[in-house]
Parts: C-alpha cells; sequence; structure tokens
C-alpha cells in the first residue's frame, strides 16, 4: 500500500509543533544565534527550561527512541516529520530532547548498556539533565581506523586509557564520554577497538583545543588528550571488541536525523528566497519576475521535494526492518545528497538577498559552512559513495558477453527462439 498522508492525530501534534517552534523556539536563534547552543546557563536554561516543559506536555519530548527503548518515540518516519520543523531552528532539537550527539549516544546504550549504566547515563540523557560526547575521530585520520592508536589497556580492574582525540563535539559541555579505543592490537581493527562510559570529570581528560565552525566565536568541537584515564571494568559498553557493531547502531541514526533537520534547514533557506523575491524591486520588476530567479526557485523546489521523499522513504523502511544495516545503501546515499541539497539552496537563496545575504544578519553563510560540515561529519561523502556503490553492484552479476547484460547476443539469440512464430509471420507480412 503506498499512502503520503500523515495519520490527523500526529498531523495535529505536527501542526503544534510548526507553530511553537515559529513563535517560541526560532526567536531564540535570535537572540543567541549560531551553533554555540550547548552551554545552557544561566539565562538561556531560564528561557529553555519552560519550553521543554511545553514540549513534555504534548508527548513529544525525545522522540528518537521508541518505548521498547525506553524513549517516547513513535518510529522514524514520524520522527522524520517533526524533524523537518526541528531543522528550522538550532535551538528546537535542545527544547525537544533531541540534540546530536546525544541521540546516537542514547540509543547506543539503549541498545547496549547494561542496567547500571541505563540509569547513570540513559535516563538523565533523555530527561534532559545532562549532555554527552562521541570521541572516535583521532587527529592522524579520522576515515581510516587503521590509523588509530588511542588505546586501553588492563590493569587490574580498571582499564587505563592513552592517547588523543579530534573532534570531539561538545566535550567541553558533556557530563560523560563515549570514548572508542583499542583494546587488542593484535586482531584486525574492526575487533580489535572496544567503547567506554566515562565521567567528564575523571582525571587525565585533557581538553586541550575547542576549534570553532567557520566565523564561531567559541568552538564546541574538541581536541582531546587521554592521558592516564582509569576507569572501571564495569565502565565498558556492549562486549570487549565490539566497538565498530555499535558505532553502526549509532551512526545509522544519526546519519539520517541530520537528514531529516537539513530538509526543515533548506526548506527555511527556500522560504527566505520566496519572500525575497516577492519583495525586491529591481530595474523595473519584482525579483520573483527575473527568469534566472525563477530558475533558481524552481531547481530549490524541486531538489528539495525529490531528497525529502528519500528521506522519507528511508526511514519508513528503517521502521519496516527494524535494522539500519537493511538499509544502510539508502542511508548512505542520503548522506551523500545531503551536502549538495543544502548548500545548493543556501547558495541561492544568498544570492537573492544580494549583500544583505552574505552578512551575519542573514542565516546562509552558517548554512553553508553547516553544508560543508555535512560532508565531513560521521564519514566523509566520497566514503559514503563508496558504500553505495558497493551495496548497489551487490544487485548485479558479471556478464560473458562482450555486450553488456541485456543486449547481449547470447540473450537476443534466445529472445529471437522465444518469439520465432511472430517473427515469422512478421516477415511473412513484409
Ligand atoms: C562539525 C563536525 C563534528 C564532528 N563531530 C565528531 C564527534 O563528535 N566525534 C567524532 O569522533 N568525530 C567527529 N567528527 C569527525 C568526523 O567524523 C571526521 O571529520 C570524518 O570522519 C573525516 O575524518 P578526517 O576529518 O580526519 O578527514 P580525513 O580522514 O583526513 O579525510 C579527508 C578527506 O579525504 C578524502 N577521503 C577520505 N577517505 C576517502 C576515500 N576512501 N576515498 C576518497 N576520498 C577519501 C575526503 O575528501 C575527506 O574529506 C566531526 C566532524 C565535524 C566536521
Amino acid at each position: 500500500m503506498w499512502d503520503f498522508e500523515t495519520d490527523p492525530e500526529f498531523q495535529a501534534k505536527l501542526d503544534w509543533a510548526d507553530a511553537f517552534v515559529a513563535e517560541k523556539v526560532e526567536p531564540l536563534d535570535l537572540v543567541w544565534p549560531g551553533l554555540e547552543f550547548t552551554r545552557l546557563e544561566g539565562e538561556r536554561r531560564k528561557a529553555v527550561e519552560p519550553l521543554k516543559d511545553e514540549v513534555r506536555a504534548q508527548g513529544l519530548w525525545a522522540t528518537h527512541l521508541g518505548p521498547e527503548l525506553g524513549g517516547a518515540g513513535y518510529g522514524q518516519l514520524k520522527l522524520s516529520l517533526l524533524n523537518e520543523i526541528l531543522g528550522r531552528s538550532s535551538w528546537a532539537p535542545i527544547v525537544f530532547g533531541c540534540q546530536a550527539p546525544d541521540t546516537g549516544n542514547a540509543e547506543i546504550i539503549a541498545h547496549f548498556g547494561t542496567e547500571e549504566q541505563k540509569e547513570r547515563y540513559l535516563q538523565p540523557l533523555l530527561n534532559g539533565e545532562l549532555f554527552s560526547c562521541y570521541s572516535m575521530t583521532e587527529p592522524q585520520g579520522g576515515s581510516d581506523p587503521g590509523t588509530f592508536t588511542c588505546a586501553a589497556v588492563k590493569d587490574g580492574d580498571e582499564w587505563v586509557i592513552n592517547g588523543w582525540k579530534f573532534f570531539s563535539s561538545n566535550a567541553k559541555t558533556a557530563s560523560f564520554f563515549i570514548v572508542m579505543v583499542v583494546t587488542n592490537p593484535d586482531v584486525e581493527i574492526y575487533r580489535g577497538m572496544s567503547m567506554f562510559l566515562v565521567p567528564a570529570d575523571t582525571p587525565g581528560i585533557k581538553i586541550e583545543k575547542n576549534f570553532g565552525m567557520g566565523a564561531e566565536h567559541e568552538g564546541s568541537h574538541a581536541l582531546i588528550h587521554y592521558d592516564n584515564v582509569r576507569v572501571p571494568a564495569d565502565a565498558l559498553l556492549g562486549d570487549e571488541g565490539q566497538a565498530f557493531a555499535i558505532a553502526q547502531t549509532r551512526l545509522g541514526g544519526g546519519r539520517i536525523h541530520h537528514a531529516m533537520r537539513t530538509i526543515g534547514m533548506s526548506q527555511r533557506a527556500l522560504d527566505m528566497m520566496c519572500e525575497r523575491a516577492l519583495s525586491r524591486r529591481t530595474q523595473g520588476s519584482l525579483l520573483a519576475d527575473k527568469q534566472f530567479v525563477q530558475g533558481y526557485i524552481a531547481d530549490s523546489y524541486a531538489q528539495l521535494k525529490q531528497f525529502r521523499l528519500f528521506v522519507l522513504y528511508t526511514a519508513w523502511s528503517i521502521d519496516k526492518h527494524n535494522n539500519y544495516l537493511k538499509v544502510r545503501k539508502d542511508i548512505a546515499a542520503i548522506k551523500v545528497l545531503m551536502p549538495g541539497v543544502l548548500h545548493d539552496i543556501a547558495q541561492r537563496a544568498l544570492q537573492v538577498h544580494g549583500a544583505l545575504g552574505v552578512t551575519n544578519e542573514m542565516p546562509f553563510t552558517r548554512m553553508m559552512v553547516g553544508a560543508a560540515v555535512m560532508g565531513l561529519a560521521d564519514g566523509p561523502t566520497e566514503v559514503h559513495k563508496v558504500t553505495v556503490a558497493k551495496q548497489v553492484l551487490r544487485d548485479y552479476k558479471p556478464t560473458e558477453d562482450l555486450w553488456p547484460s541485456r543486449y547481449g547476443p547470447t540473450l537476443k539469440a534466445a529472445a529471437r527462439e522465444k518469439y520465432a512464430e511472430f517473427l515469422e509471420h512478421e516477415v511473412g507480412n513484409l
């Protein structure tokens, strides 16, 4: 059955979220703009906490996990529709309790954590009481885990972690880190790494620098030195050597959640482009009447619509199979498309705004840096293209004919034989 409609009950929730984000959350972006939102202190906390209560009262808080994993979720398809709305604002994911990297971190603790770990880390994370950090990439190479050297060795009942991690987002505000380290250097890397849950105040965690995006003043992506960081044996998340299997669970969800919010961000750029086109006059007519600008609008609309349908279809597939691996090809394909969609639409919107478009009064340059980030975070575009191609090729077999597949002479001869009677008749009529 094919159906492109949302059930009326959930549509009512979406309508509420749409109005709530427009009236109460988007203004936060104007007061505290940019990506420096995770320091939730003082006035920011006072402004945000009552909004979170309104979201909770609507049953829309922390909906990235389903009830079977301890959340209040409705599945990926409905989350997608909600995330489109939240993507319009940097603050909305915080207000709705579903911001990265906490969503992915909550998901893996829910799947692989012990009861004690869930009580200590998952519940407070889902309650919005604390933030978390995911620490995997290393300075010498993110796309090639074969180069990872940050390691933990056993010392009695404890593990001791030593090494460096790079781009650990939100380290400065996190209450705990999920650190992925080598625990067995004697086997291939994909079986030799493990994950640990490490409280942020553990001695030996040294944040050496926080990198900012673009023109950001205060960065939140940390270079960390783990210098003899001791954790107890029960800090291990899942089994020893299981880190890559766990990471896939996390990154599968994370990637599609970014894509859902990218729809919202791109829609916002398109909305602004259209409003500007209908408001600005130059050389005797509205921008909306110029064919070049009409081209920008048409291309953006079609690009966004295409991308949105692909994301919704993939979310639906995840719900259907309940397994990210089965939907790996489409998640990777969405990840590949995402930076281009946001970049192209934001760039056209910026252009239509003229000089105003490049100023920090407008969100477009931030969006374009955001597009570049989408092409790197959770793995670079090139690596995901390789995944897509490999998965696509699985459905094909090599052909022995010189001609490719369905046009080969063997198949042609077989087809002629099959329709010999009709061919004869046809020749007879000629
Ligand atoms: C905003 C942001 C937030 C992030 N947050 C986190 C976080 O919270 N935790 C964390 O652990 N990491 C995080 N990362 C790191 C991210 O996962 C890495 O940047 C990513 O995996 C790429 O690694 P790298 O930066 O070392 O680039 P490299 O691995 O050095 O790759 C550089 C470039 O080489 C090319 N390339 C790489 N591999 C291939 C290939 N197979 N074929 C062709 N070309 C290739 C690509 O163009 C790629 O961009 C974050 C990154 C960003 C930008």
